[in-house]
This record gives structure tokens, C-alpha cells and sequence, in this order.
């Protein structure tokens, strides 16, 4: 059998050329990376969870109207996506002070912000992904002013959304980290949600307990990592008890 053309390796994915011109396919590893790569580790299991959890948050978003690059779920690990060309910023949405803006500011970690704050990465493994203002991103040309528009109009959209999900299964969403990329259809231009959104780049804590349930507790060795990560499955219905065609929707908290 021929293999498929691998066309990128991250550190947490691969992409392989899809089935069909446009497409890609997506593939989530167990392989865990903090720090810039700095700290790497195995977290078993995270691929297939990450896969279904991502699946689930891009469905959710597409019916609320914001455009994705995700297509339909494979198989365990792999999820069929529309080839997109990647804008090299990742965006970051602030609900509560934690990690490097805590550390930065001096701000105490748990600190609700007064608005949600958006802060700009330049991604460049070599500068270590360093913090940009949109002065840096329109001016260098990584992203057009009306490129920006429609980032900054999705990722307020996409944090109200998921910030009240979350809330619905008892889970705070502090902070996040989003890509964007430009989806050609013919002439035109879009700009679409792209990568994935899971506990690897979201920060979620239990709203009774405070309780870490993402990768700050492989990043900080708080342990139970696996743990963490299919208890967010669980809480959002699509850790199936039964087989993996026992999808429920989401539980309820009170
Ligand atoms: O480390 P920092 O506090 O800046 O991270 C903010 C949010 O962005 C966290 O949810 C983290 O998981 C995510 N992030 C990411 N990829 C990076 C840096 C941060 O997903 N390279």
C-alpha cells in the first residue's frame, strides 16, 4: 500500500496530504512538548482525546457560524481538514490571569481580568515564539488590517461561545490560544478557525474546586495528566462508556 505523503510534523500533529485536492488530513500524537519543546513527555491517550474534544468544539462553533477548517472525524486519531494557509500568529484570549501573563505582570493567577484581553505570538520556534503587537503583524505583512478584523471578530465570538459551554459543564475557561488561516475558494478569501482546540492549548479549571484540567498539569507535574483530559471529554458527552457510538451531548452541571 502506498504511503501518504506526510507534508508537516508539529509537535503534537502531523498532516498528511488528503484524499482529495484541498484537504488534509490531520493526525493527533500522544507526544506532549512545554517550554518550546524544552520539556517533552508521552501523555497516552491525549491524541484520541484531543482529536474528539477538537471535533466537538469546531462542530459546536460551525453551527453557531464561524467558519472552521475541520471537514469530519476520521478514525481514533485522524480528522479530514480543508487545506488552509496558516497566518504565523497565535492568538491568545485572557479571561482570568494565569501563566505567562501572571508572570509578566505580576498578577496573581485566579485574578478575574476586567474584559477579556487578546495578545498576539509571532510563531517562530527559533525567537521562541515572541509577543507582537498588530502594529508588528500588519506592518511585517503576516496578516492584512481586514485579516485582523475578522481574527479579532471570531476569537471575541469564539471565547463568548465556549466560555459558556464550558460554564454549562462546570468548567472555567481561563485562557486560550487560537490559529487562523486563509481559505481560497476560487478568488475569494476567508478566514477560518484552523488547528485545534483541546486542553493542550486551553486552560480549564473546575468551577467548584479550582482543580487544573489541562496541560498545565503536565507543564507544572501536578500528575494525573490523563486523567484531566478525559474527565473534560467526560464532562462534554463524548467520552462514550459504551463504545464510541455512545455519543451523548453535553451533562448539565446544576
Ligand atoms: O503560557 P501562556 O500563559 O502565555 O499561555 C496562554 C494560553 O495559550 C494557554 O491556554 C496555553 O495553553 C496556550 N498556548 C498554546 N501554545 C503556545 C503558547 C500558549 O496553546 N505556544
Amino acid at each position: 500500500m502506498a504511503r501518504r505523503r506526510q507534508i508537516y510534523e508539529g509537535k503534537a500533529k502531523i498532516l498528511f496530504e488528503g484524499p482529495e485536492p484541498g484537504t488534509l488530513v490531520q493526525y493527533f500524537k500522544d507526544d506532549a512538548t512545554a517550554f518550546n519543546a524544552q520539556k517533552k513527555g508521552i501523555i497516552t491517550g491525549k491524541g484520541v482525546l484531543n482529536n474528539r474534544i477538537s471535533e466537538f468544539l469546531m462542530l459546536r462553533l460551525a453551527e453557531v457560524g464561524i467558519p472552521t477548517h475541520f471537514v469530519r472525524r476520521l478514525n481514533m486519531r485522524e480528522q479530514l481538514i480543508r487545506e488552509v494557509e496558516i497566518v504565523p500568529i497565535e492568538v491568545v484570549v485572557r479571561n482570568i490571569a494565569a501563566g505567562s501573563m501572571s508572570t509578566r505582570l505580576g498578577i496573581a493567577e485566579g485574578t478575574r481580568l476586567p474584559r477579556s484581553i487578546i495578545e498576539y505570538y509571532y510563531k517562530n520556534d527559533a525567537l521562541n515564539d515572541p509577543m507582537v503587537a498588530e502594529e508588528h503583524i500588519t506592518a511585517f505583512g503576516w496578516a492584512s488590517p481586514q485579516d485582523m478584523d475578522d481574527i479579532v471578530h471570531l476569537t471575541l465570538r469564539i471565547n463568548d461561545f465556549l466560555t459558556g459551554l464550558f460554564l454549562g459543564v462546570g468548567i472555567m475557561l481561563v485562557d486560550f490560544k487560537v490559529e487562523f488561516g486563509r481559505l481560497w475558494e476560487n478568488e475569494d478569501m476567508r478566514i477560518v478557525l484552523a488547528d485545534e482546540i483541546s486542553p493542550d492549548n486551553c486552560r480549564l479549571w473546575d468551577t467548584k474546586t479550582n482543580e487544573k484540567m489541562d496541560k498545565d498539569r503536565f507543564r507544572r507535574d501536578l500528575g494525573r495528566v490523563e486523567e484531566a483530559y478525559q474527565e473534560v471529554a467526560k464532562r462534554l458527552g463524548i467520552l462514550p462508556e459504551a463504545g464510541v457510538r455512545d455519543m451523548k451531548g453535553p451533562e448539565l452541571m446544576q
